[in-house]
């Protein structure tokens, strides 16, 4: 089988395509570019770092095996602070032309929708992004404004709001 490989990621993919030649591809986005994400995080600085492998199957169910690790700065809810983070998702995409064919893959398979045989790359991420978006982000307790300001109050010293 041939392998090509890509340090670059494009802006479109064409999933069945791909797995078909076994491509694997890895690259980064900045966050920054994520416009329905940024609006739910602390501020859009950091980046995401992708691989992916697009494969077959021995059923030749074509697949996408991938990984990606972000550094995020999301919003703590108990202050309301930033909150840095690190998190890795794992993918395990199947792409399929509509939805009536769901049912015929694998269980472990997440279906990606693919129309007109290509699909942007970045709308991909960013969806499996929005996804893996911790629900209750939290600090550590010794880390959480909120948390020191009780902690300040109950030994009945003063702290100033925003600071
Ligand atoms: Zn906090």
């Amino acid at each position: 089988m041939r392998a090509m490989k890509t340090h670059t990621l494009p802006k479109y993919i064409h999933p069945k395509r791909f797995c078909e030649d076994a491509v694997d591809l890895s690259g980064d986005f900045p966050i920054s570019q994520f416009e329905r994400l940024k609006g739910l995080l602390s501020d859009d600085e950091g980046r995401v770092v992708v691989h992916l492998a697009f494969r077959k199957n021995k059923q030749h169910i074509p697949y996408v095996e991938g990984n990606l690790q972000v550094q995020w700065h999301l919003i703590c809810q108990r202050c309301s602070g930033k909150l840095p983070h690190a998190t890795e998702i794992s993918l395990l995409l199947s792409p399929i032309d509509d939805e009536k064919y769901i049912e015929r893959l694998p269980e472990d398979y997440e279906p990606l929708i693919v129309e007109d045989d290509k699909i942007l790359l970045s709308a991909v991420i960013e969806e499996e992004l929005l996804l893996a978006m911790p629900l209750v982000p939290k600090h550590e307790t010794e880390e959480c404004m909120q948390v020191l300001r009780q902690f300040n109050d109950g030994s009945s010293t003063t702290i100033k709001k925003g600071v």
